[in-house]
């Protein structure tokens, strides 16, 4: 299959191609496009046939379920059997937006797209060419992100074209995406609403809505035997192909630990990656030092992060030292995917 490549352009978005692209998913094929998180690949959330294409394009399990993605609050009702006083006030604060809700599900949603669950994902992205591709869709995009099983999330069009190339009618491209981490995804089903996934949307902005907010015990630890209550975050996602070491401590320690460490395995064949950040980069020995941005800017960090996942996969690095980050507002949702993709190892000096 040929894959169709459009360039569009958020303030003049071409009325055409979004059409033509709105008419693929109805015919039951598959589009990626730009959120505003990380680019998605999309489907008829509708249509049974195009959730299993969506799993076999992305070479994920089919018991790992979609997010639906629609552009009014109203389209809401034909997916979910109720929808929770809490989550009419989380809509209407932080949609279109970086959040995600867990409702029951309607009879209209197949199992297909809840992989095998009662409950659907719901999401309403607040990215522009999202909005308008997922209008000519028919309103009802189940979509997770754009990328291959166990590669980094895209944040860029150039990286779904890396894993998708040949697989998908078309890719939208609206170059660089905002947030860079994938949305936070919060369970309204239970008696408190239950964080199940930390992203942009913080347990603290959430709490100034809702009085009472929990958190999914397993979401930043590793402890075997509690299954993850958001499926998806069972597999190791976001694994780079190198073996990645997060080091925490004081500054000049963990400059010097990772330095030491890289000169041992650089001697023995490895190929180092470091991810630093602006006060720390230069010091760093390695094969290839990438910084984060500012350890202070944590939208530069989240942004930033799966680029160069991505990056020292392309490079063939063989070993990856990072520093460790604060674990508080946005940092959460940073160490989460960073302790996902170190598969929880971590270093303290
Ligand atoms: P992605 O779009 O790649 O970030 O993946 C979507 C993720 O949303 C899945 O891997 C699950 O972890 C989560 N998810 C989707 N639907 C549900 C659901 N009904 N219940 C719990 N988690 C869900
Ligand atoms: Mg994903």
């Amino acid at each position: 299959m040929e894959t169709q490549i459009l360039q569009i352009d958020e303030q003049h978005i071409n009325a055409e191609w979004i059409r033509q692209a709105g008419e693929i998913i109805k015919a039951g094929g598959l589009v990626a496009f730009p959120t505003e998180t990380v680019y998605g690949l999309g489907g008829d959330a509708l249509n049974p046939a195009s959730a299993k294409k969506i799993y076999a394009a992305k070479g994920r399990p089919s018991d790992n379920p979609l997010i639906v993605h629609i552009y009014r609050i109203e389209d809401l009702h034909l997916l979910v059997k109720e929808i929770p006083e809490a989550a009419r006030k989380l809509a209407a604060v932080f949609w279109p937006g970086p959040l995600t809700m867990i409702f029951e599900k309607s009879e209209a949603v197949p199992y297909e797209t809840t992989g095998g669950l009662n409950t659907v994902a719901v999401r309403m992205p607040s990215n522009p060419v999202a909005a308008a591709f997922i209008r000519e869709a028919g309103g009802y995009v189940a979509a997770p992100s754009a990328n291959r099983s166990g590669r980094p999330s895209p944040t860029a069009a150039g990286y779904v074209a890396e894993d998708m190339r040949g697989r998908i009618e078309m890719i939208l491209d609206g170059g660089d995406v905002e947030i860079g981490l994938e949305s936070t995804i919060v369970d309204m089903t239970g008696e408190e609403p239950t964080i199940l996934r930390p992203g942009f949307v913080t347990k603290e902005m959430l709490k100034d809505v809702l009085q009472s907010v929990s958190e999914d015990e397993t979401m930043m630890s590793c402890s075997d035997g509690q299954a993850p209550k958001a499926p998806g975050m069972k597999y190791r996602h976001y694994a780079p192909k190198g073996d990645l070491t997060i080091v925490d401590g004081a500054e000049r320690r963990v400059v010097d630990y990772i330095n030491e460490q890289a000169l041992r395995l650089r001697e023995e064949g490895g190929k180092v990656g470091i991810i630093g950040t602006n006060a720390t980069i230069a010091d760093y020995r390695g094969d290839s030092c990438k910084s984060v941005g500012d350890r202070a800017d944590e939208a530069a960090i989240a942004r930033t992060l799966y680029r160069i996942l991505r990056e020292f996969d392309d490079e063939d690095v063989t070993v990856i030292f990072s520093e460790s980050f604060t674990a508080a507002g946005l940092g959460q949702a940073i160490m989460n995917r960073l302790l996902k993709a170190a598969g929880h190892k971590v270093v303290h000096v």
